[in-house]
């Protein structure tokens, strides 16, 4: 049974997509691992790289080249500096010369060595693989697959399930929300409660608590820069950043110094139905702006969809709870990551293989459990209230415009999380007993509409808004 942490869900990483951008990153730290594992990092005299299917086709708009590029030169998305991206890049483009992971020069041209290649891969439509040359002349290569949330397997499951191993650990393993719910029933225990016993067979309190801390200071950090920066957006389509002047309208005259303050400042403010319209879209525009330049962010559970559950969490502490702390983020959290890994087992988390379902659908899902748990309800309503948002997505495609993360993905977070309220507050209202629709059997319409979907409509940019509107219209 595949048993998934709360930190595979929601991830440190950069923009604007995980399973173009983080996906790609990690493939190329990954290929180095293998390198040394077999004793030929050294050896390596030149590299290439060819880009699969969505990720070829996507993959400009969504920065894979400059992903895989990092990536091979050793940098962690969760920790370097992105203020300092453009001039790395700048500065290989110029020389023709990467540092392989930080170790020594080799000769790289990326406009020659990576290769995008229209073609799908059969094993899943985010394909790439790294080829070396060894100083002897010998050639090797290998591939990686990007399945969404920045998650990366190889063809060969082996390797996979070798590093799952330690996740079949779970005191309590759930496959589906039927698992879930028997087990907060049988133990009269919050969905929460559950999900941070299993995660405590993985790592210690105080390593949870460390660990949703950074996460919550990345999506806050990321509302707050999105709220206070203005100007375009890169990549050609002159999308104008709208966070920065919805904000400022909102806010006022008020006065803080950082995001914590901020925090208090938007509580003194006052909010009837439309300012929290405003508020709760203005938050997640603001991430996903954020997203948009290659800024940093919490993949949840994709960079795409990034801006939903920040959105909702903000809701819940400056609207619903003024006294809202560490304890409700963590509950938050938790619920959060566990209603995504259903989605995660029972169907998927990529674009590519389902669509904007997967990707703003679970995303909303997700918020609108944990909101739920939040504001009282009960486990049953819990999932009710995810299956609810799940069910109003179901069937939205992805079709970004010139293959970046902008239109229509910025604006549908803030669609996403309105849906999420909406989806708490119908759930808190409903006796469960009376739900119509399972969250599995939303789970499973999920995955049979995503395998029905055309595939234009699953990240390639090759319908919907992105034939309807070109660059050029822009
Ligand atoms: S349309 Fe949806 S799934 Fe596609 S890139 Fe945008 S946010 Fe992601």
């Amino acid at each position: 049974m595949e048993c998934i942490s709360i930190f595979d869900m929601l991830k440190i990483g950069v923009g604007p997509s995980s399973s173009h951008t983080l996906g790609p990153w990690r493939a190329g730290r990954r290929w180095i691992a293998e390198l040394k594992d077999d004793n030929v990092f050294q050896s390596v005299n030149a590299i290439t790289i060819d880009l699969f299917g969505s990720l070829s086709l996507t993959g400009k708009g969504h920065a894979t080249d400059i992903a895989v590029i990092l990536g091979l030169c050793g940098y962690d998305p969760q920790t370097i500096d992105v203020s300092a991206i453009a001039s790395i890049i700048d500065d290989i483009n110029n020389k023709k010369k990467l540092f392989f992971n930080n170790d020594c020069y080799i000769s790289f041209n990326p406009a020659t060595q990576i290769i995008f290649n229209k073609e799908f891969k059969e094993f899943h439509p985010n394909g790439m693989t790294f080829h070396a040359t060894l100083k002897n002349g010998k050639k090797i290569s290998s591939s990686f697959y990007s399945i969404g949330g920045g998650f990366v397997v190889k063809e060969d499951r082996k390797r996979e399930e070798k590093k799952m191993e330690k996740f079949q650990e779970f005191p309590m393993p759930i496959q589906k929300a039927t698992d879930l719910l028997e087990y907060c029933t049988s133990k009269n225990k919050k969905v929460s409660d559950i999900v941070l016993e299993n995660e405590r067979s993985l790592r210690s309190d105080d390593e949870i608590d460390k660990r949703i801390s950074q996460v919550w200071k990345v999506m806050l950090e990321s509302m707050y820069t999105g709220c206070h920066t203005e100007g375009t957006l890169p990549g050609g389509l002159n999308v104008r950043r709208r966070a920065y002047d919805t904000h400022k309208k909102l806010i006022g005259a008020t006065l803080y110094n950082n995001p914590t303050e901020w925090i208090e400042a938007i509580r003194d403010t006052e909010v009837k139905f439309r300012q929290i319209l405003k508020w709760v879209s203005c938050f997640a525009l603001a991430v996903n702006e954020v997203n948009a330049s290659l800024g940093r962010v919490v993949t949840a559970p994709t960079n795409g969809s990034a801006g939903v559950i920040p959105a909702v969490i903000m809701y819940y502490m400056v609207i619903e709870n003024h006294d809202a702390n560490f304890d409700d983020i963590k509950q938050f959290m938790l619920v959060a990551g566990e209603i995504g890994s259903l989605f995660k087992k029972g169907a998927t988390i990529s674009a590519a293989m389902g669509g904007c379902q997967a990707e703003i659908g679970v995303s909303s899902a997700m918020a609108a459990g944990a909101l739920t748990e939040l504001m009282g309800g009960t486990p049953e309503q819990v999932l009710m209230a995810s299956e609810i948002a799940m069910e109003h997505h179901l069937g939205l495609t992805c079709d970004p415009i010139a293959g970046l993360v902008q239109v229509p993905c910025i604006e549908r977070n803030a669609m996403g999380a309105i849906k999420a309220i909406n989806a708490c507050e119908m759930a808190l209202d409903t006796d469960a007993a009376n739900a119509k629709v399972p969250l599995d059997k939303v789970i499973e319409t999920m995955w049979e509409t995503a395998k029905d979907m055309n595939t234009k409509y699953k990240e390639t940019s090759e319908g919907g808004l992105a034939v309807k509107v070109s660059l050029s219209d822009c």
